[in-house]
């Protein structure tokens, strides 16, 4: 979930105004086609993501009301929104003493009553490169254990993995030897190619929550989404740098309140930039995913720039990337971060 780095602030290209070359060309040439936007949006961390807030979802016990609660606000705001979505679970927060809980497996039981998919994110969010490959294999499978039986019940299985931390692999073999395991089990790899601090933003939200701060929770809400439409503009524009063409985006958040009181509105923004909501399936048929990902650093950076730097590109090809402002950061109460 972490980021290790938060690269610093630089001027995006993106955001630049139009040249007087580009208001030419667009008032004498022929209309260009709209490019085709879409995006699949990922939730990671179910059944509930919570990060220095004073209601964590327990180890023991009842999920706590307020939890449930916002969990049932994310639920209704994509149902309402009618995008798809697909949630990745971390199986261990189902379980205290070893069982799975019948509220816990509830709150999933409801995700796919909404009609929305579930995916393994291991166990227990390990750590591929702290851990090694056999114990993050294992880490799998127990989720697997867990999450294989609740899709049977519905006559599905789990087809997607997702890399706690976006961590593949400290080295080609590893990489190739986990996403050989994971085709031997069922599953693809699903990629992120928008990645964003949403989990940053969400620690100050859920500090605002325990506080009863209203006014800094408005002001958290007002400005969140303007940064997650930065982010979205920032890897269209870096798609269309390496690709030539904007791609079918797969976007990360996480299960947490600050996504439950804000995804009507950025589901509307998004709309009104034109893109579609599309499932993860149909972003990845998308050629672009074919392309070798041979990133074995630490950083959870996105996959538009892996393939850069597997075609050659420098590290500056990432430059520009937007960032959390440093009073978010600060409530949060996050580690700084540095370039
Ligand atoms: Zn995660």
């Amino acid at each position: 979930m972490k980021r290790l780095l938060q690269r610093a602030c630089m001027a995006c290209a993106c955001l630049l105004p139009f040249t007087a070359a580009m208001a030419q060309s667009a008032t004498t040439a022929t209309v260009a086609k709209p490019p085709d936007r879409r995006i699949a949006i990922t939730f990671d961390d179910l059944p509930w993501a919570t990060l220095d807030s004073n209601t964590p979802l327990p180890a023991h016990g009842t999920v706590p009301p307020r939890i449930a609660a916002e969990f049932t606000r994310l639920l209704q705001a994509i149902k309402n929104s009618g995008t798809p979505a697909i949630g990745f679970v971390n199986s261990a927060r189902l379980l205290v003493h070893g069982q799975p809980q019948p509220d816990r497996v509830g709150m999933l039981d409801a995700w796919l009553d909404a009609g929305l998919e579930l995916g393994n994110h291991t166990a227990t969010h390990v750590d591929l490169h702290a851990v090694g490959k056999q114990a993050f294999e294992n880490d799998i499978l127990a989720c697997d254990a867990v999450l294989r039986p609740l899709l049977a019940k519905r006559d599905l299985q789990p087809h997607w993995f997702r890399h706690p931390y976006l961590r593949t692999g400290r080295t080609l073999q590893d990489k190739a030897a986990i996403k050989t395991f994971l085709t031997r089990h069922g599953y693809r790899i699903a990629p992120v190619t928008i990645t964003d601090s949403d989990w940053i933003w969400a620690a100050a939200y859920a500090k605002a929550l325990d506080s009863g701060d209203t006014a800094m929770q408005a002001k958290l809400r007002a400005q969140y989404v303007p940064y997650l439409l930065r982010m979205v503009h920032y890897f269209e524009h870096r798609s269309t740098k390496l690709l030539g063409y904007a791609l079918p985006q797969v976007m990360l958040l996480h299960a947490n309140a600050l996504n439950a009181d804000t995804y009507a509105d950025f589901v509307s923004r998004l709309h009104a930039r034109g893109y579609r909501f599309v499932s993860l399936d149909e972003a990845m048929r998308d050629p672009a995913y074919q392309r070798a990902d041979t990133f074995t650093g630490a950083l959870g950076t996105s996959w538009i720039h892996r393939w850069a730097i597997a075609a050659g590109w420098s590290w500056k090809f990432y430059d520009g990337e937007p960032t959390s402002p440093k009073w978010v950061i600060d409530l949060a109460g996050v580690p700084a971060y540095s370039e």
